[in-house]
């Protein structure tokens, strides 16, 4: 096989044999259907803002611009004193923002890293929908920041404000019914849809739909993306064996909720359910202990795909062993600049390198002086020989202040290199996945949760149906 660009890849941290897998399971909303992230964003970021003046916050708040590239996901939010932090696997909060203001070391130092860091105390961007709720956060803050006393609320306040109108917004049908009126606007069709489904298909695998979008939405979405594209399967419907919606996920994988049958021809009103699952009919509610026994299906025959660490991956893998893989949709763009960054990669590795041997050789310089040192305090008779080991000396010390200018210069230029290749990747953030070169808390989710990960969901039509995905990630660091 041609060896495939880094974006187009499946990632693997832990091996899922593809020919065992019977059934494949798809959340929607960023999974199989994507949107155009600008606008979809930015649509939910204005209406919520005119919720906020509506409530009595200043005029000055509709002017704030939507900053698509600003907010991105794996980053903490800290409610009480309106701050936005990149926190690596070692829960060091590398990065942080008061608004647009950037906080310095010693700032950084003295909220955070000082004392024992409660993960808890935050909330995590981890969803879409979670991006224009946390940039509208940021913005009022910062207008805050710009114009003291304009608003005179809290920041915990605001957020908890901000809480209950952006999640109107989704119910209110603000956002959905502006995306179903102009669904090309906001929603990206991806073309190798239909083909990773019916080669899916093809290779014996059922899948089904889960969703927690209620069905005239789902109804609506999917038959844009999906009907009348191919002749054996003219209807959304037909590629899916089982369709849930209303799932409420993460509780579908908690709670005991019944299913309930959704009468779609008389306009998704909702029947109670009994007995095993009816491939084709859609349902309502339900939960994953049902499901498996209805379907008859057993956890690690599945394969969940989702782009909701918490919704979608973590719960479905820890309580019913399902095999997951995770839709990260930033990271195509961040593998194409990564891809293309990689000669950079290699010489911040070569960097290190020389760094590694000049300390060795400073350090067997120190210890060679240590030796003289110590040789000289002792008295001796040999005058000629005590000269000469201070002329050995104030050699081996004036090889040392070189090298030890080389160290210098050899840490800012590493310290440089990092910090073009992050700002080439993310001018605010850096890597999705790293703080310089340490993995973030996000890249520590991602391996903790899913099996497998990858920008796109379509990204499995590069591999056969039964494909053998195979985990490094048991390497120990003995075994590099
Ligand atoms: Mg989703």
């Amino acid at each position: 096989m041609q060896k495939l660009k880094k974006h187009l890849k499946i990632y693997v941290n832990r091996s899922l044999n593809l020919a065992s897998i019977k059934s494949i399971g798809f959340d929607m909303d960023h999974t199989l259907v994507l949107y155009n992230r600008e606008q979809f964003e930015s649509l939910a970021f204005h209406e919520t803002v005119k919720k906020f003046v509506a409530n009595g916050y200043p005029e000055e708040l509709l002017k704030l611009k939507f900053d698509p590239n600003f907010v991105i996901r794996g980053l903490l939010v800290d409610r009480e004193r309106g701050n936005l932090l990149k926190v690596d696997a070692h829960k060091y909060v590398k990065s942080a923002f008061h608004g647009h203001r950037k906080l310095d070391k010693q700032e950084r130092y003295e909220l955070y890293n000082a004392k024992s860091f409660k993960a808890d105390d935050f909330l995590t961007v981890d969803t879409f929908f979670a991006l224009s709720e946390t940039q509208l956060f940021i913005e009022i803050v910062d207008t805050m920041r710009r114009h003291p006393g304009l608003i005179k609320k809290s920041f915990t306040e605001i957020y908890q404000d901000l809480r209950q109108w952006i999640d109107l917004s989704h119910q209110d049908g603000s956002i959905k019914n502006r995306v179903l009126a102009e669904p090309e606007k906001y929603i990206d069709k991806d073309k190798f849809l239909v083909e990773t489904l019916v080669k899916l298909i093809d290779g014996g695998k059922k899948l089904f739909l889960l969703t927690n979008s209620d069905w005239t939405y789902t109804n609506a979405v999917m038959s844009y993306i999906l009907n009348d594209v191919h002749s054996d399967f003219p209807h959304w419907q037909d590629y899916f064996e089982h369709i849930l919606v209303s799932a409420g996920k993460p509780n579908f994988f908690t709670g005991n909720n019944p299913f309930y049958e959704v009468m779609t021809e008389k306009e998704g009103l909702l029947k109670m359910h009994r007995g095993p699952l009816v491939p084709k009919k859609v349902y309502h509610g339900g939960n994953a202990i049902l499901f498996e026994k209805l379907t008859q299906q057993v956890g690690d025959q599945i394969l969940y795909c989702g782009d909701h660490i918490y919704g979608d991956i973590q719960r479905s893998k820890e309580l019913f062993n399902w095999r997951t893989l995770l839709v990260v949709q930033e990271l195509e763009d961040e593998l194409v600049r990564i891809e293309r960054l990689q000669p950079e990669f290699e010489r911040i590795m070569d960097a290190i390198r020389q760094e590694e041997e000049l300390q060795d050789e400073a350090q067997a310089l120190r210890s060679e002086i240590g030796t003289l040192q110590r040789r000289l305090h002792m008295a001796s008779s040999d005058k000629q020989k005590e000269q000469k080991q201070a002329s050995k000396l104030k050699e081996y010390q004036e090889q040392l202040a070189r090298k030890e200018t080389q160290l210098e210069e050899q840490h800012r230029l590493i310290k440089d290199l990092i910090n073009h290749r992050e700002r080439s990747i993310h001018p605010v953030w850096g890597e999705l996945m790293r703080t310089s070169l340490e993995r973030s808390r996000f890249a520590k989710q991602i391996e903790s949760y899913a099996c497998l990960y990858t920008s796109r969901v379509t990204n499995l039509r590069n591999y056969s149906f039964s494909q053998k995905f195979r985990s490094y990630r048991d390497m120990m660091p003995h075994d590099l």
